[in-house]
């Protein structure tokens, strides 16, 4: 079912529309989610970056992660929310912070990421799959399908992580 997923910062400055179905939920509890959120993990809604209508531009902060890939956190220069994401192995993708949703009720997070790192007083949900590792790249692609196929290369074999199907 597609809904409108829209959003934004506290201010206002910044609010975005979305009108396809997110590619993918995920609580990352990398330390790097952890530090920026000031939180035990970031809550993301993956959604195609070309279906993304952004008012407002966020200011980013780049920082090279785990992985050894860039990983951008975008913030409003304003109020200081966390809106989006973007990763430099996922172009195509941009990732929405589940707190700046209008109606952050619709989170449904489909996996925990970087359980490796998740913090002792942070209860996660036993029915979610967990990975020690970033998530599987594998089930993020082919869930972009053709879009992507279509003019450049994004599933290099390197790119499927960890060997989780
Ligand atoms: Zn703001
Ligand atoms: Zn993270």
């Amino acid at each position: 079912m597609v809904q409108t997923l829209s959003g934004g910062c506290a201010c206002g400055a910044i609010h975005y529309e979305c009108n396809v179905d997110p590619v993918l939920m995920l609580n990352c509890h990398c330390r790097d989610c952890q530090q920026a959120s000031g939180s035990a993990y970031a809550a993301v809604v993956v959604v195609p970056k070309a279906a993304v209508q952004m008012r407002g531009e966020p200011r980013y902060y780049r920082i090279v992660g785990d992985t050894g890939k860039a990983v951008e956190r975008g913030f409003c220069g304003t109020c200081g929310s966390q809106v989006t994401l973007k990763l430099e192995r996922l172009p195509d993708v941009l990732g929405l912070q589940a707190g700046s949703l209008e109606d952050p009720s619709i989170y449904r997070p489909k996996m925990d990421v970087f359980t490796s790192s998740a913090q002792p007083w942070d209860h996660m949900d036993p029915g979610v799959p967990k990975h020690t590792q970033g998530p599987p790249m594998v089930s993020v692609l082919s869930r972009l399908s053709c879009a992507c196929h279509a003019d450049h290369d994004v599933c290099p074999p390197d790119e499927v992580s960890n060997g989780v199907p």
